[in-house]
């Protein structure tokens, strides 16, 4: 059996990957480019201490960028050795320091039922403080402050840890983060930061439980390195005490996050820090072509801050790196579509497809493109299934169940569905609540015993404190999923959308009945995660995480759109990479930054080294930015590739009806709101003729309701209703 795991984990792997799986009583620092196999080393150690080490699956403990690659990993490591990997811890950083937080809240200080809050969630309860605390919210953003308060927690700084110079900026910042903590503590939420934090100092404050997990983590592996940021390294550091057990794998020329904290540095200190480093080189990619490689290294060396690398492949050369000029954004669409459509020809699926931009907003006139040509197509990263407006409603219902003192969920669901509380008597409430420091709940109930608000308030009041208390009464014994679909029902949120009747409230009932279903397949899983906690409780937090899987980012065969920042890790025979222009990628801010065009570089290095087989860059000429035309220059990453292995597409057919089309379709788009009117009759290649009876949004995305005959009427988005006015 041993022989045969042997056999499988050391198949296929070069010299130097085999050196770094098997190596034992040091640090390890595999230090390598993009394609090398790091991962893949990372991965089959795992299994080579397991099967042939006999460690258990309790002593490791593997940190991943994403929950996505933690997935990934857990699943090739079953497909290796065929071992029962639920013992070992394989996350996020996030996803490792909510599992120690949820088993040791009381020595962390937090409720049992804490809930972790996203960005956006803390964005809205900033929003809030800084308008209770009668504060110049445009001067002083809650995004800033978001900004300072996550920065800060990052260093591991505490309010009461901040020098203050006396200055108005940092009084009113540490202000600002003093009362956003004190509401959160009391309120048991927990944002990202903070769950680094806590769990560091949970570490650093309570000897015991730091030294029972350095007993039990006598491996610990880390992928992508060198976007750690400094809580994460002194998480690690804590935990590594002086032990020689650590391997992290990264790669300086890929660190693309340090404009949320990451310290690339961070690898350089590793050596520094830890007794005892080895450091592996791999230097063979056998992910691209010659000329994709090749382009990538000579891009690269354009940074002067480097570590230094030598990467080669024996793959073939492959094809050259095509470079389109596009004439504006829809030509650079039509492009993308006609290579796809020529890549399925001959044979290619859809999903070995990837268009990869430098800002979310690029994806729409693509998604456009792809839509009219039924490509089917995935956004990867874009808005998850846990952030829509509907789930994040039906999660608030469900949140403040579990915990009455979720201020956040409070606001967002008192008057959602309407009932009649109005801003005004939310001021009353987070008035009471600031004067008093207490929770928005109890101050709501400090209302209503006192009577001292009009008798329409008290009621409405009343209603809503009643409704929540017995949605939780009449379901707490139920089944998770039995639960979600009665309070879905009960809070009249189904209703509120029904009501609505368009295209969108439909897709917000058919999410709401996904969550109902995710409900039931995560109560099925439940025993994998932590077994101590309700099951509501730990579907909320692991929402929030992005740990549960549903339809949304499960495998299909359609093209993936991504940022470039989304692609880390990831690999595809065929790469798009749209918007290649000066000002958009390298954005214009780091223009006049080394250090931030360094990373910008940087990103197009991940960005080309994705492709496997075939890479192909577009640029255009013009593009429109916030409804006015933008003349752009090639992005100065296009000079720097070599010139041997880049081809440049002629535009040939500048003006084929399709573009022409487009072009046609762009003008109506400004002009919709002139171009259709209420009152006016309509063809429908289906429906027939109707007459439109209303018409909400603007541009591009307007919606007409329109009437047919027999009573039939329904809601269309004129630009892909194929009607024509009549
Ligand atoms: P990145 O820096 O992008 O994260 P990486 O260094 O982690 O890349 P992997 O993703 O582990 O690289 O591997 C890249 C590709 O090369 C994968 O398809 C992997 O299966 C393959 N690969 C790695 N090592 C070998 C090998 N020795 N023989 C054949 N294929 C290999
Ligand atoms: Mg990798």
């Amino acid at each position: 059996m041993v022989l045969m795991h042997i056999f499988n984990i050391f198949k296929n792997l070069n010299e130097k990957q085999r050196e770094a799986i098997e190596i034992l009583h040091c640090n390890l620092l595999i230090l390598a480019g993009a394609g090398s196999g790091k991962t893949k080393v990372l991965i089959h150690r795992i299994a080579w201490l397991l099967s042939v080490k006999n460690c258990l699956p309790h002593s490791i403990i593997a940190v991943t960028f994403t929950n996505k690659a933690a997935n990934e990993i857990r699943y090739r490591i079953k497909n290796l050795i065929d071992i029962n990997t639920n013992n070992i811890w394989i996350g996020t950083f996030h996803g490792l320091a909510h599992r120690l937080l949820r088993m040791h809240y009381i020595e962390a200080n937090l409720p049992k039922d804490f809930h972790v809050i996203d960005n956006d969630d803390q964005l809205k309860l900033l929003k809030k403080i800084i308008k209770s605390l009668n504060i110049n919210e445009k001067k002083w953003t809650a995004q800033k402050a978001m900004w300072f308060i996550n920065n800060k927690k990052d260093l591991g700084l505490r309010p009461n840890k901040i020098k203050i110079y006396n200055n108005l900026l940092t009084t009113t910042w540490l202000k600002i983060y003093k009362t956003y903590q004190e509401i959160c503590d009391r309120s048991g939420l927990v944002d990202f930061s903070e769950l680094l934090l806590r769990a560091y100092e949970l570490w650093l404050n309570q000897p015991y439980i730091l030294n029972q997990y350095r007993k039990r983590f006598t491996n610990v592996l880390i992928d992508e390195f060198q976007d750690t940021n400094s809580i994460q390294y002194a998480w690690i550091y804590l935990l590594a005490n002086n032990n020689s057990n650590i391997m992290i794998v990264g790669d300086d020329d890929q660190s693309i996050y340090s404009w949320r904290g990451a310290k690339i540095e961070n690898i350089q200190r590793f050596l520094q820090d830890f007794p005892n480093v080895i450091t592996i080189r791999l230097e063979q990619n056998y992910r691209s072509t010659k000329n994709i490689l090749k382009s990538a290294n000579h891009l690269i060396s354009y940074n002067k801050n480097r570590m230094g690398k030598n990467l080669w492949t024996n793959k073939k050369i492959g094809e050259p790196i095509s470079i389109y000029s596009a004439l504006n954004e829809f030509d650079e669409a039509l492009f993308v579509k006609n290579n796809i459509k020529t890549w399925e020809n001959k044979g290619g699926k859809l999903k070995d497809c990837a268009i990869l931009y430098r800002n979310n907003t690029q994806s729409r006139v693509l998604e456009d493109i792809l839509l009219q040509n039924s490509i089917s197509y995935q956004i990867y990263n874009g808005q998850r299934f846990f952030e829509r407006k509907e789930i994040k409603d039906a999660i608030a219902y469900l949140r403040l169940i579990s915990n009455r003192n979720d201020d956040a969920a409070f606001e967002r669901i008192i008057n959602t569905p309407t009932r009649g509380i109005g801003e005004q008597t939310l001021n009353i409430i987070r008035k009471i609540a600031n004067e008093n420091k207490i929770t928005l709940w109890k101050a709501t109930n400090k209302i209503l015993n006192k009577n001292t608000v009009t008798h329409y308030i008290i009621s409405s009041l009343k209603r809503f404190t009643e409704l929540i208390n017995s949605l939780e009464s009449n379901t707490t014994n139920m089944p998770l999923h039995i639960q979600t679909h009665k309070i879905i029902h009960d809070s009249g949120l189904f209703m509120m959308y029904q009501k609505e009747q368009n295209e969108n409230s439909k897709t917000r009932i058919e999410n709401l009945k996904e969550l109902i279903t995710s409900t039931y397949q995560f109560a099925l899983k439940i025993n994998i995660y932590n077994k101590n906690l309700i099951p509501l409780q730990e579907f909320l937090s692991y929402s929030t995480l992005g740990i549960i899987e549903n339809k949304q980012n499960t495998t299909q065969n359609s093209v993936k759109l991504m940022t470039l920042h989304s692609a880390k890790g990831l690999e595809f025979p065929l790469v798009f990479i749209v918007g290649m222009e000066e000002g958009i990628f390298p954005t214009k801010m780091s223009w006049n930054e080394n250090i931030q065009l360094e990373e910008e570089r940087r990103l197009a290095y991940v960005g080309i080294t994705r492709a496997m087989y075939k890479l192909i860059l577009t640029y255009t000429e013009v593009r429109s930015l916030y409804g006015k035309k933008v003349y752009y220059q090639p992005s100065r990453f296009i000079n720097e590739l070599p010139k041997e292995c880049i081809k440049k597409i002629k535009k040939i057919n500048i003006l084929s009806n399709q573009i022409q089309c487009n072009y046609l379709n762009k003008e109506i788009n400004n002009n919709y709101y002139n171009y259709y009117k209420i009152g006016q009759y309509i063809q429908h290649p289906t429906f027939g003729k109707g007459i439109i009876i209303n018409l909400i949004g603007d541009g591009k995305n307007i919606k007409l309701q329109i009437k047919f005959s027999k009573n039939n009427i329904k809601w269309l988005v004129a630009i892909y209703s194929n009607i024509k006015k009549i």
